[in-house]
């Protein structure tokens, strides 16, 4: 008899588990579903435990047991997604000394008031080009709940060759330089490659990110050479194709870039000194253009500032940072596909949605530019079937704006509201 007493608890007990499941009517003046290109006026979003249940027009009534939630003078869409940001640091005057003070745990407490401020900033999905290891600590963290910040996709430690940007003892005094090698991301051979993609697999990784030409922040003398020969970056995207991963490719000079194309990578960052030639190569191999003005603009800004960067640095930020702009309208205009990321961490974290501002300024209507931030993400981290639109089915990241961003780019600076995986972040 007790045995029977007790099943019917644990019954009840499950029962009520998969009843919990709150549902939550989100009533939207305006819906950017960044499935079609309009604005849908008086919209209800159904939420049902953490995925989207139904979108259908008006205001529709909720059930007695479900939740509310008034957005009707707000703009809806889905949640932002910045595809190019560090979450383990932020730039400061101070940034080359400190790794010499900070122990990971120290990075880890700083990473996650980063992941926070992304997260209030309307980012519910990023991409981590990266940083040591702590990144994929925090990742593993905010998806156990432990800590609050955006769904991070992370490369764990950028790949580089010997000397090159991110090799991660550039500029640091001989006894204390070492060798690093395909463990710590620096390659010089085929196999080194296939070795360093294998060590970010084992490390837990999401994605590969190389280094494929010099870089402005690395103390190092050029910003622009190719760092790669053709067969290491084919060898990189070799390696991380066995092991499902994308290749993200930072990249200012034309040499390296045109390299990294050919070889195949998802992705090209910063992009600077982009030809014609490689935009119609974008084009035919379908790579993604991520172009962080935001970055280019915050190092050509300080780079004014005496003592803020060390000389060489700030000699390259004046010649890189003004330039990216430029190259994003380019190429816009010649069709390449462009996706939305910001180098924050190079520039400040939860300041992201001042890209939309800077893409519209150089051309790119307002819709488009709020798609790269959602839709088109989405598709190049190969996860549209659960992000990048407001439809039935996706997973609940909505963000709702004060403003209409179609009118003005500016409101998308104004967030009010962030949900991510159907729990509320923010709601003003
Ligand atoms: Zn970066």
């Amino acid at each position: 008899m007790k045995n029977i007493v007790h099943l019917t608890t644990l019954a009840l007990v499950f029962a009520a588990h998969f009843l919990a499941a709150q549902t939550t009517y989100l009533h939207c003046g305006k819906l950017l579903d960044c499935a079609s290109n309009e604005a849908k006026s008086e919209m209800t979003i159904i939420v049902e435990g953490n995925r989207i249940k139904d979108v259908v027009k008006g205001y529709a009534k909720a059930p007695t047991d479900a939740k509310v939630i008034d957005l009707k003078s707000r703009t809806v869409m889905p949640g932002l997604m910045d595809m190019h940001i560090h979450i383990e640091s932020e730039s400061n005057p101070k940034s080359y000394e400190e790794k010499f003070r900070q122990n990971p745990s120290d990075v880890a407490y700083v990473a996650e008031s980063f992941g926070k401020k992304t997260l209030m900033a309307g980012f519910t999905t990023v991409r981590d080009l990266g940083g040591s290891g702590v990144n994929v600590s925090l990742r593993n963290a905010i998806n156990a709940g432990l800590v609050d910040g955006p769904r991070i996709f992370t490369c764990e430690k950028s790949i580089a060759t010997t000397g090159g940007h991110a090799d991660p003892t550039n500029g640091v005094r001989k006894d204390m330089m070492g060798d690093p090698g395909p463990a710590e991301g620096v390659i010089n051979s085929v196999d080194d490659a296939w070795q360093a993609v294998r060590q970010r697999y084992k490390n837990g990784a999401d994605l590969i990110k190389i280094t494929a030409t010099g870089g402005v922040l690395s103390v190092a003398a050029n910003g622009l050479n190719p760092q790669f020969r053709q067969e290491e970056v084919e060898a990189v995207v070799a390696a991380a194709k066995d092991y499902g991963f994308t290749v993200a490719a930072h990249c200012h000079g034309d040499e390296g870039m045109k390299r990294a194309v050919l070889a195949g990578v998802t992705s090209i960052e910063h992009g600077t000194f982009m030809t014609d030639e490689i935009m119609q190569l974008m084009k035919q191999k379908g790579t993604y253009y991520v172009p962080t003005i935001s970055a280019g603009k915050f190092v050509a800004e300080k780079a004014k500032q005496e003592g803020y960067f060390p000389r060489v640095v700030a000699m390259k930020a004046a010649i890189v940072g003004p330039q990216i702009q430029a190259t994003f309208a380019k190429a816009y205009k010649a069709g390449v596909k462009i996706v939305m990321g910001t180098d924050a961490g190079v520039s400040m974290h939860g300041q992201n949605a001042w890209e939309f501002v800077f893409m519209n300024e150089a051309g790119m209507p307002p819709m488009e530019a709020i798609k790269s931030g959602t839709v088109t993400p989405a598709a190049m981290l190969g996860k549209s079937a659960d992000l990048g639109t407001i439809e039935k089915g996706k997973l609940a990241d909505i963000v709702a704006v004060q403003g209409d961003p179609l009118a003005d780019i500016k409101a998308m600076l104004e967030m009010r509201f962030v949900m991510k995986d159907g729990k509320v972040f923010r709601n003003e």
